[in-house]
């Protein structure tokens, strides 16, 4: 399936300070490994736009954007929570990160390629309607969920999130809205200790002990998403792709290897492919040793070309 990978040389410029864990250098990897294994010849190279303030607004509070503008510093930094920073390039790192997801969208629409990868950062899945937290901003793949569905009509949708933490913000976004359907797996008890009991149709939640190793992980996402993406029949897929699931991760603690990450993409290109006409739209979330999370992406990336 023709792939492609969107990017932009200002989300290496957000940084939140030496030693944050949520570092350029996540983006340096990936895009160096893509050059030295030759994947970026196979797929769509992009460049992201910025996301409009109407696009946000579909999931964000006016309130919520008027904070975000109003701290953003002309030097140093300022901190929206204690994980989460902005220094000068931050919103407009922000602004790509989510533009990205949306131009995505519109790409596939177009008939331009079938499914993208987002390469960029700050991450989105903790952003809550009106809190950054948790290294996100804005809450990229909800805003990318919603454009879907206002701009090209689309009356289900589905967001897969199979970073190491919960998708908390996209289930504070998606919580009352049953033409989204949200599929979150997360080690549990962990940081952000959000929603991860929470009851609703839409909302499928699978956490996971500490330690938890491939074959577990793979049978608790057979057993949660394929019902739930069966009943739902989603038109278009949306991805949080995080790799710090992965057992060299610094953050986190289960024991997902590369192949795991394989093995889900094809999972979801396949549900993909039975409901909605091959369209995956994945950005980059979590991942905390840059190494690892490009070889995982790297893995990721090739398994939308072929399946
Ligand atoms: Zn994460």
């Amino acid at each position: 399936m023709k792939t492609a990978v969107i990017s932009h040389s200002d989300c290496i410029l957000h940084d939140m300070g030496n030693g944050h864990p949520e570092s350029p250098e996540r983006l340096r990897a990936i895009e160096q490994h893509f050059q030295e294994t030759c994947l970026i010849q196979d797929v769509v190279e992009r460049e992201a736009k910025p996301v409009t303030r109407e696009q946000i607004l579909r999931a964000h509070p006016e309130s919520h954007i008027e904070h975000v503008l109003q701290s953003s510093p002309e030097q140093g930094f300022f901190e929206l929570d204690p994980d989460t920073r902005l220094c000068p390039h931050s919103v407009s790192a922000a602004n790509l990160a989510a533009g990205s997801i949306v131009q995505a969208t519109d790409e596939i629409m177009a008939g331009d390629y079938q499914r993208a990868f987002c390469a960029v950062r700050p991450p989105g899945h903790h952003a809550e309607a009106d809190t950054s937290m948790g290294f996100c901003i804005y809450n990229g793949i909800a805003i990318g969920a919603c454009h879907a569905i206002a701009e090209h009509g689309f009356e289900r949708v589905a967001i897969l999130d199979f970073d190491v933490h919960h998708g908390n913000g996209t289930v504070d976004i998606f919580k009352d809205d049953p033409s989204v359907l949200v599929c979150s797996s997360f080690q549990h008890p962990f940081y952000p200790y959000k929603y991860f009991d929470i009851e609703r149709p839409n909302i499928v939640n699978t956490p996971l002990e500490s330690g938890t190793k491939s074959d577990h992980f793979r049978r608790a996402i057979e057993r949660d998403w394929l019902p739930a993406l069966l009943q739902h029949q989603p038109q278009m897929i949306f991805v949080s792709a995080g790799f710090d699931a992965h057992r060299d991760d610094p953050l986190a603690g289960l024991n997902l290897v590369e192949s795991d990450y394989a093995w889900v993409t094809d999972l979801i290109c396949h549900a993909a492919n039975d409901y909605a006409q091959g369209r995956v739209v994945s950005v980059l979330e979590g991942g905390y040793n840059p190494q690892v999370s490009a070889r995982c992406a790297l893995d990721h990336v090739a398994r939308f070309l072929d399946s």
